[in-house]
């Protein structure tokens, strides 16, 4: 990081903690500058006191000298206590704020794409770790070196007048600390940066280990053991590199500690013999004592605290890495408005590769959807049928080609937008930790609170059943993680995997009156007699609507409009289920291949595709 870069960091996290807290924060300078000049003051009037009582001076000043050293040793015990809670609150503030730009931030990410991104992924671990004190840190660590500053300047300020060549050896005794102290804080954070995906690997399993849905397999498979000796490996790695830095930094300080030992004791020496001498007072050997313990004090805490300042500037660089992130897809600024859709939607000539060097997932797709049609689309595991639902949704970019609503290139829309006009069960659906009605609210949270259209979608998908017998029916938690907070009774539900897929559906079915419905194989955890009756219902719901259906079971596909085969990235074949049938081509080789499964006698197994 350059000097410039550096300023560059602070600057942006003084304005956020200003911006933040701007009361407690003044509150905290003040006090922080107070007890930064009280060891100074006390000092000096300790020196002041200690003369009048050795003679030096008249003794008419001492009631009010003993007064006012009471007064500030009470300040001494006050501030410190008053400023730590005026620290804490201003901190509170400030991380609220931080940790909600950061999470701003997040849900600004248009696309899916940094989140598979392992860098982005390390600094947004980082930069939620610090669960948003690092500005507050930054703010304070500069305040801290400020503080040891003023105090150092005041001492230094006295001793100068009695000795201006242990006030030059003490300034220079701490440069060699100022020079370590630097690298050190260096070092310590690239390693923190180095082990950050080490961290995160011991973190994901660690949750493995503990999340209920990997439980039955950890179990069966018994991996138990596998998984606990890999969290442990990766906690080791990174134990032993904080152990070397450790080790590193004890040794940088054993030593600097000793050279402020010597000094202090060299100090001590002069002092006494001065005063032997007679060239110094009582007074001014206890100004001496206290100078140099004051100034090596506060040189300290400036030395740790610029180390402390450079950490948490690469803490907030990690940070503002997230908040201030150029947009990972282009949003047109002007183009905020999209039409209902009228004719159709329609992909020209579609490369697509998640990565820049990866493989053609999609290679040059030409494909209408036209408007109040149903469009089914088949293919094998890893054709590139639902990343060609994340490129509908914008969920991705085309590499190469474009999408088109109503003419309308999608990248010209605002995405949130789009996605307002879409409907969509993903293959790979969430379950949340939440009640049943709010698993289904979440498709349209407007309706939140019309509990007969989340009970509607229900039906139309087939859970109500499911969810009216829990034991607070559509309200109980859908979760064993949780406590019910209302009457801290243990009353959550468990669904099955099919009984889930129809809740996925039911969020889904809640935005029915979206222009483009969207299933990516929404009965494949379905049994069959269950699958064939929610086809139906999608078929009904679909007819008349745009809608694109993914299913590997060819017979609930069968009546849609327009039948699309994609095999490996292309389209092989298109047209209506009987038109394919006459073809002859793989849809009907594999249509027929499913159907004999449902004969009586089985038939020889035609060759996939
Ligand atoms: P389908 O839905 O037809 O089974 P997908 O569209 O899910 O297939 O996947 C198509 C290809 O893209 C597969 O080879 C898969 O490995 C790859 N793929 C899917 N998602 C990602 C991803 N997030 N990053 C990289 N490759 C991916
Ligand atoms: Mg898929």
């Amino acid at each position: 990081m350059t000097p410039a870069g550096g300023a560059r960091v602070s600057i942006a996290a003084l304005r956020l903690v200003v911006r933040a807290a701007p009361g407690w924060l003044i509150a905290h300078v003040a006090l922080t500058l107070a007890g930064a000049l009280l060891p100074v003051a006390v000092a000096l009037l300790t020196k002041l006191t200690l003369d009048e009582l050795g003679g030096a001076r008249s003794h008419g000043d001492l009631p009010v000298l003993a007064a006012a050293l009471a007064v500030l040793g009470l300040l001494a015990t006050a501030l410190p206590e008053l400023d730590q809670y005026v620290r804490a609150e201003q901190e509170r503030t400030a991380a609220l704020v931080a940790q909600e730009q950061l999470f701003l931030a997040v849900d600004r990410i248009v696309g899916l794409r940094p989140f598979e991104d392992p860098r982005f992924l390390d600094r947004l671990r980082l930069a939620q770790q610090s669960g948003g004190n690092t500005p507050s840190g930054l703010v304070d660590g500069w305040l801290s070196i400020a503080r040891g500053v003023l105090t150092a300047a005041g001492f230094l300020g006295a001793l100068l007048v009695l000795s201006p060549v242990m006030t030059g050896i003490i300034v220079a005794s701490m440069v060699p600390a100022l020079i370590a102290e630097r690298a050190l804080a260096r070092r310590r954070a690239a390693m923190i940066w180095a082990n950050s995906p080490t961290e995160r690997r011991e973190m994901l399993y660690g949750f493995l280990l503990v999340d209920a849905r990997a439980a039955q397999e950890v179990r069966l498979f018994g991996i138990g053991a596998f998984l606990r000796g890999r969290m442990l490996a990766a906690r080791r790695v990174t134990d032993s590199e904080h152990r070397r830095q450790d080790r590193r930094e004890l040794r940088y300080q054993s030593g600097l500690g000793l050279l402020s030992a010597m000094v202090a004791g060299g100090g001590l020496v002069f002092a006494i013999f001065g005063a032997k001498a007679g060239t110094l007072t009582i007074g001014d050997v206890a100004l001496f004592v206290a100078t140099v313990g004051g100034v090596q004090g506060a040189l300290h805490t400036v030395v740790r605290s610029l180390a402390r300042v450079h950490q948490e500037r690469l803490n907030f660089e990690h940070y503002l890495g997230v908040t201030s992130a150029a947009a990972d897809l282009p949003v047109a600024a002007d183009a905020w408005t999209l039409a209902p859709l009228r004719n159709g939607i329609e992909l020209r000539d579609v490369w697509f590769r998640y990565t820049p060097d990866g493989p053609w997932v999609l290679r040059g797709v030409d494909l209408v959807i036209p408007h109040g049609t149903s469009v089914a689309l088949v293919g094998r595991n890893g054709a590139g049928k639902s990343t060609l639902v994340k490129l509908l949704c914008r969920l991705y970019d085309p590499t190469r080609g474009s999408i088109s609503w109503d003419g309308t290139d999608i990248r010209d829309v605002d995405p949130a937008v789009l996605r307002r006009r879409i409907g969509a069960v993903f293959q790979e659906f969430v379950r949340y930790d939440l009640t049943g009605a709010e698993n289904i609210a979440l498709g349209d949270l407007t309706r939140i609170a019309e509990r007969d259209a989340l009970v509607d979608a229900a039906r139309t998908a087939g859970v109500h059943e499911a969810l009216a017998a829990l034991p607070k029916g559509y309200d109980t938690l859908l979760s064993r993680s949780f406590y019910d907070e209302q009457d801290d009774e243990d009353v959550g539900g468990m669904l099955s995997g099919g009984q889930w897929q129809r809740i996925a559906l039911a969020r889904c079915l809640l935005r029915h009156d979206r222009d483009l419905l969207i299933l990516d194989e929404p009965s494949s955890g379905l049994d069959a007699e269950a699958e064939h009756e929610i086809h139906d219902r999608i078929s009904r719901l679909r007819s008349g609507r745009t809608s694109l259906l993914i299913s590997h079971r060819l017979g609930a596909i069968r009546s849609a409009d327009r039948i699309v085969v994609l095999d490996d990235g292309r389209i092989t074949e298109a047209g209506s289920h009987s038109a394919l049938l006459a073809r002859n081509g793989s849809y009907a080789r594999l249509f027929r291949l499913q159907a004999a499964g449902y004969r009586d006698t089985p038939v020889p197994a035609a060759p996939l595709s």
